[in-house]
């Protein structure tokens, strides 16, 4: 079956001559929920961008349900849904605008956009505060009006770029339940996170990436027996 995401050799050196990824390579399968797990500075960002062609590589091929991104970038971008790291949106704009004008750059025809604005804004507990300005809501409120904005088109394909960073716990766990949710009806899930912990909870696949390169690609299971593991050994050895 076509991989959800394909990733080979992928490299990026920035303006600067900083070489921020030296050759990756990542799969994930249609219905994964994957973690890019690693410490800040290690590439995940710059890898989401380049995959939803917000940035270019220097080198290597990536694939989004099989369509290349530097051969059919609008096909490869119809397919993913971004929640970024920063908050991107107009502060003055409102909640209702911000979802509905992305559903219009996708090209949605105005009915079909109004009623997902509608679904989404509802779906993500935003519905009542529609006619607001983005700039009056709180943090928690801000990440869910772009996991809103980033569903509006329905991609199969949803990467959240650190998404709880900052989040309180309480907050977190909804959001957690809520990406359960909708990765059991069959999207697939990608998110960065420096949080194990997160990564624990919700991925089925984790890659560990650390100054450019990943270091270690495994399901959850297999990754904790180890860390049990390693955590064993070292205690017998601290004894
Ligand atoms: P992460 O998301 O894992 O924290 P990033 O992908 O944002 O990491 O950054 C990886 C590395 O690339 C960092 O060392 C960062 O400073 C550097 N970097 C990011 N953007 C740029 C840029 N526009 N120019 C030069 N270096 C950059
Ligand atoms: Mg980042």
């Amino acid at each position: 079956m076509t991989k959800a995401l394909s990733i080979r050799g992928l490299r990026k050196t920035y303006d600067n001559g900083f070489e921020a990824l030296k050759g990756i390579d990542l799969e994930v399968s249609q219905g994964d929920f994957y973690a890019l797990l690693g410490p800040n500075g290690a590439g995940k960002s710059t890898t989401i961008s380049i995959i939803c062609s917000l940035v270019k590589k220097t080198a290597g091929d990536v694939h989004v349900f099989g369509k290349s991104i530097s051969e059919e970038p609008a096909e490869a971008k119809k397919f993913i849904g971004l929640v970024p790291q920063e908050f991107n949106f107009s502060n003055f704009e409102s909640l209702w605008d911000i979802v509905r004008n992305q559903a219009g750059y996708y090209g949605l025809p105005k009915k079909l956009a109004e009623e997902r604005t509608e679904k989404y804004l509802k779906k993500l507990g935003l519905w009542e505060k529609r006619h607001n300005a983005a700039r009056m809501l709180s943090g928690g409120m801000k990440r869910r009006l772009m996991i809103a904005r980033a569903l509006v088109h329905e991609p199969k394909l949803l990467i959240l770029d650190e998404p709880t960073a900052g989040v309180d716990i309480e907050l977190r766990r909804s959001m957690w339940d809520f990406l359960r949710e909708i990765n059991g009806q069959g999207i697939t899930i990608i998110l960065t996170t420096h949080y194990l912990e997160e990564a624990e909870s919700l991925c089925r696949h984790i890659g560990i990436i650390d100054q450019g390169q990943i270091i270690e690609d495994t399901n959850m299971k297999v990754l904790l027996k180890r860390l049990q593991k390693e955590v064993f050994i070292f205690d017998v050895v601290g004894e």
